[in-house]
């Protein structure tokens, strides 16, 4: 059993994390009406994919509650999930706009805001527990897309796989044993995009892979 209790979503308060505790209690009181919790996954378990991202964005998905739902990356991978017929309806910004995920489910490898963006390496691995128990919420679970290095670790870590053997690589499929697919994209984040290493036609080329190892 690991600190997630073998629970794939944490509790509104949970205590793991104290640093990302303490600053969830500080938006809670600065901004009331957002969300100011773990975000829980979105998508059905049932789905035969699972995107990664690394962690909700302080006015993006710590405020609507959704997983990149108001986060600048949120836009590129909602186009794109749907381009692919990974999503239906309209995305709208907003954890109740109707946009539906298909045969696709999408979490985070740190369920909690972190300040800066950036979660220490024991949060990552706190939180680990929960990617791990989601991992195996997932009966049809047959492809896991990581977006960025964070996430590819993390997955690795919550599949009992080697870091060494499995190098992160925008593009790269990796083929694990007894374990989904595990392939990598550049994290779709704004700092990507407007630098130009993650390109829209690279992130549409890693879903046309997926979407042909899934057919
Ligand atoms: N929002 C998320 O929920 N996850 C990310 O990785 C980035 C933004």
């Amino acid at each position: 059993m690991t600190a997630s209790g073998g629970s794939a979503e944490p509790g509104r308060d949970c205590p793991l994390c104290p640093r990302l505790a303490a600053f969830r209690a500080k938006q809670r009181q600065a901004n009331p009406d957002w969300f100011n919790a773990p975000v829980p996954s979105f998508g059905e378990t049932s789905a035969r994919l699972l995107i990664v991202g690394l962690a909700p964005g302080l006015k993006g998905a710590n405020r609507t509650g959704r997983p990149f739902t108001g986060d600048y990356a949120g836009d590129l991978l909602y186009a794109t999930l749907k381009k692919f017929g990974f999503a239906r309806g309209d995305y709208a910004e907003r954890a109740d706009d109707g946009f539906i995920l298909v045969d696709c489910r999408v979490t985070n490898a740190v369920r909690c805001v972190p300040p800066q963006n950036k979660p220490e390496p024991e949060e990552i691995k706190s939180c680990g527990g929960f990617l791990a128990a989601e991992i195996a919420s997932m009966p049809k679970l047959k492809a896991i897309l990581a977006l960025g290095q964070i996430a590819h670790n993390a997955a690795l870590a919550a599949l009992k796989q080697r870091k060494a053997e499995f190098p992160f690589r925008h593009g790269a499929v990796y083929a694990l044993k007894s374990a989904p697919l595990l392939a990598d994209s550049y994290h779709c984040s704004r700092y990507n995009t407007n630098t130009g290493r993650l390109t829209e036609a690279m992130f549409e080329a890693v879903f046309a892979e997926l979407k042909k190892r899934l057919a």
